[in-house]
């Protein structure tokens, strides 16, 4: 008889999202006279830009020509993609990255998911408290967690760093020595940063213990402040120690074109081996290359015109993330993030759990926002808020909840 994976049947029964997904859908049925504003899950609602539009218009029509035609992707991405994010993202930024060491793929969760394959199954790893539930759940389906302890929520191999108001949300260097370290920064879901220094720290840390950063920097357009650094390659020292994330998703509204990338520079080695080309094997092996449209499509935005117009829809949603952060200050609720990235993390009022505090949002002000403690133990008493909405239902929600 075959047996599955069963470290599939270690995961916890459902998926943040969907709970959430429940609750509101039993509570649109018991009230369907009421309008929900759903500020809970991170996707885009702003349509994508002419520029990008344009480009895959184009991209359309040069399939439909024999001449212009074209197959399979290259595994790893088009060179003229590459070129451009090289040039774009890192070298304009004084990073020393080349090309061929930007790996194009379908998105950021996928590869932030499978990276961990590429590493000992022996390796433990550190993550940050709360954290984007991702890094977690595909170690545990690698067999890589230890037990589930279901009153803390915690896995027993899993290294945890809190990240709360007491510590700025800048997580402290760990007592156990990890293998593999995930930093979100900006983070999902806290949407706090780290300075060029702060960073620097961990930087050093991991080349000195030997360990990897995964870095997931898909939030990277919505950083506003000079000091906090839109790549880890920009601190001396990390092309030894990390690997960084991207995607296109939240920059250009690609969740559903669907295109990121994964930077590894060859100098990142265990022993001989570059993991560079593990990578490359994995990726030729178990990926087919993006699409030439999609490619096409975020090469719109490296163009000048592109450049703009992503800029001014990152703007947009910032103006909400603003509208958020103020009128809840306002308001007197102690709030975080919103400056650096699309997210608010406020403290629950009067000591109520994340959970009571979702469900008394929903009830009392028809809002969805998500429980803080769905992204680990020390988001227990936090509560997210995403600035993803339209202006209309992100400025209508918040004067529900200044009402309330
Ligand atoms: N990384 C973080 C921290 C995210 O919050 C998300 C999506 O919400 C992703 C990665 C996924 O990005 P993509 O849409 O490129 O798969």
């Amino acid at each position: 008889m075959f047996q599955v994976n069963d470290n599939y049947l270690k995961l916890p029964g459902s998926y943040l999202f969907s709970t959430i997904g429940k609750k509101v859908q039993a509570y649109s049925q018991a009230n369907p006279d009421k309008t929900i504003i759903r500020l809970g899950i991170g996707d885009v609602t702003q349509p994508l830009v002419p520029a990008i539009i344009k480009a895959m218009h184009e991209a359309v029509e040069d399939m439909a020509h024999k001449e212009t035609f074209h197959g399979y992707a290259p595994d790893l991405g088009y060179d003229f993609l590459r070129n451009a994010i090289a040039n774009q993202d890192y070298k304009a930024r004084g990073c020393q990255i080349e090309a061929d060491e930007i790996f194009i793929s379908d998105g950021a969760k996928c590869d932030c998911g499978n990276i961990q394959e590429i590493f000992a199954e022996s390796s433990r790893i550190a993550v940050c408290d709360p954290v984007y539930p991702v890094y977690v759940d595909s170690n545990v389906m690698a067999g890589r967690t230890g037990e589930y302890d279901s009153a803390s929520g915690t896995w027993s191999r899993v290294i945890y760093m809190p990240c709360t108001a007491e510590n700025g949300f800048v997580p402290e260097l760990p007592k156990e020595t990890p293998d593999l370290i995930y930093l979100c920064i900006p983070n999902n879901p806290t949407g706090t940063t780290l300075t060029k220094e702060q960073l620097k720290v961990w930087v050093d840390y991991a080349n000195r213990v030997g360990a990897v950063i995964l870095y997931d920097a898909a939030y990277e357009a919505y950083i506003s402040e000079k000091e906090v650094p839109h790549s880890i390659f920009e601190i001396e020292g990390a092309r030894t120690c990390a690997i960084e994330f991207r995607s296109f998703s939240k920059n250009a509204g690609f969740t559903g074109v669907r295109l990121g990338f994964t930077v590894i520079p060859k100098d990142l080695k265990s022993g001989q081996v570059m993991v560079h080309s593990l990578w490359a094997r994995r990726h030729g092996t178990k990926f087919n290359g993006a699409p030439y449209i999609t490619q096409k499509a975020a090469m719109a935005v490296y163009s000048e015109e592109g450049k703009a117009q992503v800029q001014e829809q990152v703007a947009y949603y910032m103006r909400n993330a603003r509208v958020i952060y103020d009128s809840l200050k306002d308001s007197g609720y102690e709030v975080y993030g919103g400056v650096n990235a699309p997210y608010i993390w406020l403290k629950t009022p009067k000591g109520m759990t994340s959970w009571d505090f979702f469900d008394y949002l929903l009830e009392k002000a028809n809002v969805v926002g998500t429980p803080g403690s769905g992204f680990g133990p020390s988001g227990e008493g936090y509560f997210r808020l995403t600035a993803f909405g339209t202006y209309e239902n992100t400025a209508a929600a918040i004067e529900r909840i200044r009402g309330l």
